[in-house]
């Protein structure tokens, strides 16, 4: 009889996996792929088996309990994905196996939660004028905090979450709910929001171009990659969906689309439920695990065809998948910044290949790493060089901020106070949004910061107050009011007196998007405002229910951070500011221009979608920047180029291949010596090895280097070789000794997509 032993994965993060043997009773060979229940230490845990394995010499070996599966929980395909993620990002391939599964089928004991009740509240009247507001609340402000709040979330918020952001008594909303300004009600939870919207119809015809761009996708071999460049507006949506179409004619195909964020992308999603109504299932962070486990059952089965969903939608347990489709490839969060920290653009490549599938990574702005690939040759690049259905790219023009501040200076009458918020909205931006409030079309307002003002500082002693866990100035928030660390949510009262110098001389610097609001409402007292980052937000669908007021013109001015840049098709709005263009400039990271020229690009494509046209005007102090010049002028070309340039000295990728080794601890001193001794370790290794091509960088602290309560160092790792990376990245991770001490951990991120 052969061997009745297996190879299992474990979800442990240990660098191996382990053997266990086949009791009586049960066939083999127990199918690759298939979960399986084993003793491990005191406890049950669930594995994945990967194989048949010789019994190792002299090791008793215990026999596994039970064969959970009959047909493999992890198809073929998805199990070789899933060990190129394993060696490619250095992590423990149990670890990588449990995160594509459900955690319903990764857990012994799970009971998926049944629909729960909750509290919300609900705002029943409006109060559009800011004098309104100003009399309603004359003598209660606890409740215009938690109207304003509940205003900002659209209108409805749990009970709980408004209580804790407006961090009040229960008592205010029962005085509010008595006044008539709010209703507080039971509802089910609902089992998924996805489930009762209504799909949205694709446009009848393809263009000429997006013909031309399908006919190349549908004609690909299998495994291939392309890069579709289609300018914002240019209806890469349709292409996806009838290159789908086409793929899901063939008997058994099926397919994945990736998008950056379903809460975010709900449009778009809604066009491919409108095209393919239940064939597709939709994947996204507000499914209990119990819906998670039916929608993969779904799928599983072969009961919907089509997975959407953000980056762990990638994991579908789809057979024969005919193509994966990635939009808005540029984005980071497809990088995950937890174990196993894959990128699902890179894993998506390699899924493809191994079904037998073509990719098409889609975007108005792509990254340089997808542009390089097309360059050398190893992907097809295909490019919509103009908008669908007619409408004409917006006129950008650039407001140079320097110029404001100097005239509103000169103009200012001697001894005048000085206006602060001359250098919010220029002249030029607010006549513009007045023009449009006056015609009744919309405008986006974009500022990448949240909160009122960036910080506080002693204009006695330059004190800032910073987070005392994290090497970071706390956020200054209006609504409620307090200093928030926006890295550990730590929370202070404002001081009113320098706590280093006790001087009162204390100022607010810097802006974000409460204060930007604020000024919005008092200059156009009568406009239907939205603002829409991650304060207002918390809730789950709460993006949703604001892109949807949008969508039906119940908000004149939707104010936010880089959130309202992702994909919105509004043709309404015809007007977008961005208040302040310079915020991502100087951060120290390599990729911030290339960040800030995608912000500025994929913000400007969100005006002008319609017949009416539109107007983009960026603020900014520094219009020579060629992240600013170029994001003018539509010219990714030109961006690329430029930006490939400052790559090459010293070096970056797309250039080169990059590990970030991150030693943090909770002892500062315990931490930079760890991550010396962890920099001498890797040296003495690659020179013994003789690595060629290797280069390290570092150790040095982190840019920021302390989150938490956690010190942090990096050392980065360069290669011009994947593969001596690869075998290196895995070495470090698993070898590299780190002292028992304060906590230390030692982190190998490959490919990162910050080095803050
Ligand atoms: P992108 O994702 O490339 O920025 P979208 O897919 O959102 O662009 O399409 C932009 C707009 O153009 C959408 O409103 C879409 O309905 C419309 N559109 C796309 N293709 C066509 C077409 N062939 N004819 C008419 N309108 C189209
Ligand atoms: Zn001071
Ligand atoms: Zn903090």
């Amino acid at each position: 009889m052969a061997t009745r032993c297996v190879e299992v994965a474990l979800p442990v993060p240990l660098f191996r996996t382990f053997t266990y043997t086949v009791p009586d009773g049960i066939a083999t060979p127990i199918p690759v792929g298939t979960r399986v229940l084993v003793p491990f230490r005191a406890r049950r845990e669930i594995g994945v088996c990967l194989g048949e394995a010789e019994p190792p010499e002299g090791v008793v070996l215990k026999p596994l309990l039970a064969v959970l599966d009959q047909v493999p929980a992890l198809p073929a395909a998805l199990l070789e994905t899933g060990r190129w993620i394993a060696e490619w990002y250095a992590a423990p391939v149990g670890l990588v196996m449990r995160s594509m599964l459900p955690a319903a089928l990764t857990t012994p004991r799970t009971t998926p939660s049944a629909a729960k009740q909750r509290r919300v509240v609900i705002l029943v009247k409006e109060l559009p004028s800011l004098l309104e507001r100003e009399q309603t609340f004359a003598r209660a402000k606890q409740q215009r905090v938690v109207y304003d709040l509940l205003e900002a979330q659209g209108g409805k918020s749990l009970l709980e979450t408004l209580r804790q952001q407006a961090d009040c008594s229960a008592g205010v909303i029962t005085a509010m709910a008595k006044r008539g300004l709010v209703e507080v009600r039971d509802e089910v939870l609902e089992r998924d929001p996805f489930a009762d919207r209504a799909g949205v119809a694709p446009p009848p015809q393809p263009s000429a171009d997006q013909q031309a761009v399908i006919a190349e996708i549908l004609a690909g071999a299998p495994g291939q990659t392309f890069l579709l460049h289609g300018i914002t507006g240019s209806g890469k949506t349709l292409v996806y969906i009838e290159v789908l179409r086409a793929v899901l004619a063939k008997p058994g195909r099926t397919a994945i689309v990736l998008v950056p964020e379903i809460a975010l992308t709900s449009q778009t999603v809604d066009r491919f439920r409108g095209a393919f109504g239940d064939d597709v299932a939709v994947l996204h962070s507000g499914l209990s695990d119990g819906e998670r486990h039916d929608a993969w059952q779904a799928l599983r089965r072969g009961d919907r065809r089509i997975a959407v969903g953000a980056r762990s939608a990638l994991f579908a347990p789809l057979e024969r998948v005919g193509v994966v489709i990635v939009d808005e490839e540029h984005e980071s969060s497809y990088k995950q910044s937890e174990t196993p920290r894959y990128h699902a653009r890179e894993a998506a490549i390699v899924r493809a290949r191994a079904e037998g599938a073509v990719v098409v990574l889609g975007s108005a702005t792509p990254s340089l790493e997808s542009w390089e690939r097309a360059e050398r040759g190893q992907s097809i690049q295909l490019t919509l060089p103009a908008r669908a259905g007619g409408a004409q790219l917006p006129s950008v023009q650039v407001v140079d901020m320097r110029d404001i501040m100097r005239e509103a200076l000169a103009a200012r009458a001697p001894n005048a106070p000085f206006d602060a918020t001359m250098g919010i909205l220029s002249p030029v931006l607010s006549a513009a949004i007045e023009s449009r409030l006056v015609r009744g079309e919309q405008s986006l307002l974009l500022l990448n910061r949240r909160g009122y003002a960036a910080y506080m500082q002693c204009h006695a002693c330059g004190d800032v107050q910073a987070c005392p866990h994290c090497s970071i100035s706390l956020t200054y928030h209006r609504v409620p009011e307090a200093l928030v660390c926006h890295y550990c949510q730590h929370q202070a009262p404002v001081p009113t007196i320098c706590a280093q110098c006790g001087s009162d001389a204390l100022r607010r610097r810097g802006l974000g998007t409460q204060q930007v609001e604020r000024l919005v409402a008092e200059r156009f007292p009568d406009a239907r405002i939205a603002r829409m980052d991650v304060d207002t937000t918390s809730g789950k669908w709460a993006h949703t229910a604001i892109l949807d007021r949008v969508g039906r013109g119940e908000i004149d001015i939707l104010l936010g951070t880089q959130m309202i840049a992702k994909g919105l098709d509004f043709p309404n709005v015809t007007l977008v500011g961005v208040v302040d263009a310079d915020t991502g400039l100087n951060l120290p990271d390599f990729r911030s221009a290339e960040r800030t020229f995608q912000l500025l690009s994929q913000v400007a494509g969100r005006a002008g979608r319609g017949a009416k046209g539109g107007e983009v005007l960026i603020q900014t102090k520094m219009p020579t920047h060629h992240a600013v010049r170029h994001a003018l002028t539509h010219d990714f070309l030109s961006f690329v180029h430029e930006e490939l340039g400052h790559r090459r000295m010293p070096t970056y990728p797309p250039f080169v291949s990059l590990a970030n080794v991150v030693v943090s601890g909770t002892e500062q001193t315990a931490t930079a010596q760890a991550a010396v001794a962890a920099a001498h370790w890797i040296q003495a290794l690659v020179t013994r090895a003789a690595l060629r091509d290797i280069v390290l960088v570092g150790p040095a602290p982190c840019p920021i280097d302390r989150i938490k309560d956690r010190w942090r160092w990096h050392l980065l790792i360069k290669s011009t070789r994947g593969g001596a990376m690869t075998r290196l990245s895995r070495y470090v991770a698993e070898r590299c000794p780190v002292p028992k001490a304060a906590d230390l951990r030692l982190v190998v991120d490959r490919d990162p997509v910050s080095l803050l």
